[in-house]
């Protein structure tokens, strides 16, 4: 599996199956299927692997049920979709007790009520060593209103909502903290509460589930995703799936003011975090030159004619790597 890589191994699934017309399958980060009543289903899925997706000494039980239902409902919200109902299959290792499931339970409720997100099913079961967990999200969206990948169009504008980045330098400070990661030579202390800022964003994503509601019904919207593994990989597939290319203006990425002032305490390229980190949860659409997105958002760049490539202009690097698996 290493030599073709995530997508590679899903698109060799994916030749055994073609979605019945109208219905979009894989590919997306929802299906979406038709039904009578002129709205659309959508459904999405996604497995969550300890110490593949999250390091189970280091998160809480709370932390950990809301990151896993935010994950989720964030990819409703990247179709332009209101969620509706969940699905959770969990494996439990034996080390794990009912008082964590109880946390764990709590914070994936916690962001499910926010939505009116109701648990309907799931499955149980022992695990002989490690935490995995598997859910399912629903939502629905009025016929023909979801916004897909390949939908961008060369000229449009590239947009994200919130800052970019925040997540990843999160993460860098819990595995600094455990001392799981090395921390370059300071420059500059870092104040405490963007500590506390970036912890909670990686902990504690927003899933962008209005706006994306309100950029649905925006004709001028292309195409839209959510930034789960960071724009750098992100954006190709709206690239790949659209058959264009991108030019993005790096100075123009909203960075927050915690990213900024921890990549200057540790003299690192604030960049690379806001392009190639994961997790941010933010949506990432492509919108008609001139048009309001109608939501607060920031333009970083423009599709181009080109083939999938993204070009990175402003900034010393000229190429840039998210995350994907294997
Ligand atoms: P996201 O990051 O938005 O959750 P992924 O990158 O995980 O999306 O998946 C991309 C697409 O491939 C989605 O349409 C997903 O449903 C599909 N996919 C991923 N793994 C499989 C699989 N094992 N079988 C079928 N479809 C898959
Ligand atoms: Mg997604």
């Amino acid at each position: 599996m290493k030599n073709i890589g995530e997508f590679g191994l899903i698109d060799r699934i994916s030749t055994h199956f073609t979605a019945p017309a109208g219905v979009t399958g894989i590919g997306d980060d929802c299906a979406v299927i038709p039904q009578k009543s002129g709205l659309d289903t959508l459904i999405s899925t996604d497995l969550l692997v300890e110490g593949r997706h999250f390091l189970l000494e280091d998160v809480s039980p709370r932390d950990l049920g809301w990151k896993s239902a935010a994950e989720n409902i964030s990819d409703i919200a990247a179709m332009g979709g209101r969620p509706e109902s969940a699905f959770l299959s969990i494996a439990l290792p034996g080390s794990l007790d009912a008082g964590w499931m109880d946390g764990f339970i709590e914070g994936f409720a916690s962001l499910c009520k926010r939505y009116g997100v109701q648990l309907l099913g799931g499955d149980t079961s022992l695990s002989p060593d490690r935490l995995f967990i598997n859910i399912t999200v629903t939502g629905s969206c009025p016929h023909g209103s979801a916004k897909l990948r390949r939908t961008a169009c060369p000229g449009d504008i590239i947009c994200v909502t919130g800052t970019l980045g925040d997540s990843a330098c999160g993460l860098q400070l819990i595995l600094e903290r455990r001392g799981a990661a090395k921390r370059p030579c300071a420059t500059q202390p870092l104040p405490e509460k963007d500590a506390e800022y970036l912890i909670e964003r990686h902990y504690r994503p927003i899933p962008r589930v209005e706006e994306g509601i309100r950029l649905s019904s925006n004709p001028a919207v292309h195409a839209m995703m959510d930034v789960s593994d960071g724009i750098a990989s992100d954006l190709r597939h709206i690239l790949d799936a659209s058959r264009c290319g991108a030019a993005v203006n790096l100075p123009e990425l909203p960075l927050s003011e915690s990213l900024q002032r921890f990549c200057l305490s540790r003299g690192t390229d604030p960049y690379s975090p806001a392009v190639e980190g994961g997790e941010d949860y933010e949506l990432l659409f492509t919108i008609k030159p001139g048009a309001d997105a109608g939501v607060p958002c920031t333009p970083v760049g423009t599709i181009t004619e080109g083939k999938g490539g993204i070009e990175w202009l402003g900034g010393s690097k000229k190429d840039y790597k998210g995350f994907t698996h294997f």
